[in-house]
């Protein structure tokens, strides 16, 4: 393929993955999103492959046919739950690359630059290998804490920000060797002693993040992982690899800071690593009596409110519990109630976990609302039905500053009449938090699997 048909090609790719990412910003235009996004990927995958860059066909369909075997394999086998472990170990995969990427440009004694020109490509190649072992370490450890191999809680070193800075003085020094070093041919050594504390600093990092912070780590490992896609295309010339980089690089730190928002943290301190641990006081502890409830009971609650309000959570996704719930939803429509759902920006395990888990089931999308849309109207409604939710209807996150969710914003259910609290025992939720609101007076809960008991619901209702 002509060099003028790549970069033409290349250009369409850019254009496409622009639209898919806009279509991805709202529910109703995301599919389509999702299929710009592939086309792009396609137009992209084959003009590489057929551009003059490519020496040997046969190392590369070999490679392509392993990686494309293992991705079909992967996307075809994973659970929706699992989504968030396999996008973070996914993520390790672009750092890998970066790291690899840059030993090969590294030891690669065919280029033949001299001057600036040697010492950006040098600067490239540091810069490289130092994001992508980042992205690579930390993104295993964000897939170990979110399949919980590894304990959600923070591990809290003596002084660890001083130990943070120190890696990064380390890496700046390291830098000036590697280049000083590299005008006599040599280099290895910082570069290697560079990727150890860079794969340290990853590894620290997300170690340092509480459960309930895990959100935003998740989105700043896709941002970096866009950055070290980003510096692969630098390193190897390729404009497509760094305009692509960038867009998932900036849209991750956009959507990062989204979620700070949503979770009212600091977006400096996140990328500092080590927050989300609360204030270190005694939590406060959870005393009162639960009042159970039965599936009929719960149908009779229904049929009785007006206005009626499905917070849906990461049981929801357990149980697979959506199509139920759609069901459910729109018997009760039909029966003239009015019936919402209240989505935290945080609820699942992944952002908008909710909103596709609706959308699977066929849920209108002008009845699922935003937190900020509810709050205030919490007063008007008569049920809530929460399934499978915990550490986003906490009040604890606003009435007890010592609780490790402090300060993040809640869907504040109790306001309303009467809240149904559906879930399997009184276990607390990802952030290992107790939560009041299951003793509250005007709480219900109703115990066993999230399906099981809508179905039961669904039942008592067309009974
Ligand atoms: P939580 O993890 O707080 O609570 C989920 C609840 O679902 C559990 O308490 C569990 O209780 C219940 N449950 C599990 N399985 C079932 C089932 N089959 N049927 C019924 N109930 C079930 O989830 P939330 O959605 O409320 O909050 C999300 C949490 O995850 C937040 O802490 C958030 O920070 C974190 N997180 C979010 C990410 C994101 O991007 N959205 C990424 C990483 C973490 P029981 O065992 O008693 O049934």
């Amino acid at each position: 393929m002509s060099h003028s048909l790549v970069t033409m090609s290349y250009i369409v790719a850019t254009i496409l993955f622009i639209f898919s990412l806009s279509g991805l910003s709202n529910q109703e235009t995301a599919r389509r999103g999702n299929y710009y996004g592939m086309l792009g990927m396609a137009i992209a995958i084959i003009a590489t492959t057929l551009s003059a860059s490519v020496t040997s066909y046969a190392i590369l369909i070999v490679a392509l046919l392993i990686g494309g075997a293992i991705g079909a394999r992967a996307a075809l086998k994973v659970e929706m739950t699992q989504m968030p472990e396999l996008v973070a170990i996914m993520h390790s995969l672009v750092g890998m690359a970066a790291v690899l990427v840059g030993y090969a440009n590294f030891m690669d004694s065919s280029t033949n630059l001299s001057g600036v020109e040697k010492n950006i490509h040098e600067i490239e190649i540091y810069i490289g290998i130092l994001i992508g072992a980042v992205t690579f370490s930390g993104s295993v450890i964000a897939f170990g804490k979110l399949s919980e191999r590894i304990s959600g809680k923070p591990l809290l070193l003596p002084g660890r920000h001083w130990f943070n800075l120190g890696l990064l003085i380390a890496s700046i020094v390291l830098g000036w060797m590697f280049l000083q070093q590299t005008e006599t041919g040599g280099g290895s050594l910082p570069l290697w002693i560079m990727t150890g504390i860079a794969l340290v600093f990853g590894i620290h990092m997300v170690m340092a993040i509480g459960g309930a912070d895990m959100p935003v780590v998740v989105s700043m490992l896709n941002s970096y992982s866009g950055w070290a896609a980003a510096a692969t295309g630098f390193m190897l010339s390729n404009d497509l690899l760094i305009v692509t980089g960038a867009l998932v690089g900036s849209s991750g730190a956009i959507l990062s800071y989204i979620m700070c928002r949503a979770m009212n943290r600091n977006f400096i301190s996140v990328i500092a690593g080590g927050f989300g641990t609360g204030s270190g006081g005694p939590e406060a502890i959870i005393e009162g009596e639960v009042t159970p409830i039965s599936a009929e009971e719960t149908a009779q609650l229904l049929l009785d409110a007006k206005n009626i309000m499905i917070i849906p959570g990461y049981g929801m996704a357990v149980a697979q519990a959506q199509h139920t719930v759609n069901e459910i939803t729109k018997l009760l429509r039909d029966k003239g109630k009015k019936v919402g759902f209240g989505i935290h920006p945080v609820a699942g395990r992944m952002p908008g976990h909710m909103n596709v888990l609706l959308a699977e089931a066929k849920v209108p999308y002008d009845i699922v609302y935003e937190m900020d849309e509810i709050n205030e109207d919490w007063a008007h409604v008569d049920v809530s039905i929460v399934i499978g939710a915990n550490d986003i209807v906490n009040p604890s996150a606003l009435d007890d500053p010592n609780s490790p969710i402090a300060g993040m914003p809640v869907l504040e259910c109790w306001k309303g009449e009467t809240t149904v609290v559906l879930k399997r025992s009184m276990a607390s939720g990802y952030a290992g938090v107790g939560n009041p609101l299951f003793v509250l007076e005007n709480t219900r809960m109703l115990f066993g699997d999230a399906n099981a008991t809508m179905q039961a619901v669904l039942k008592a209702l067309k009974g």
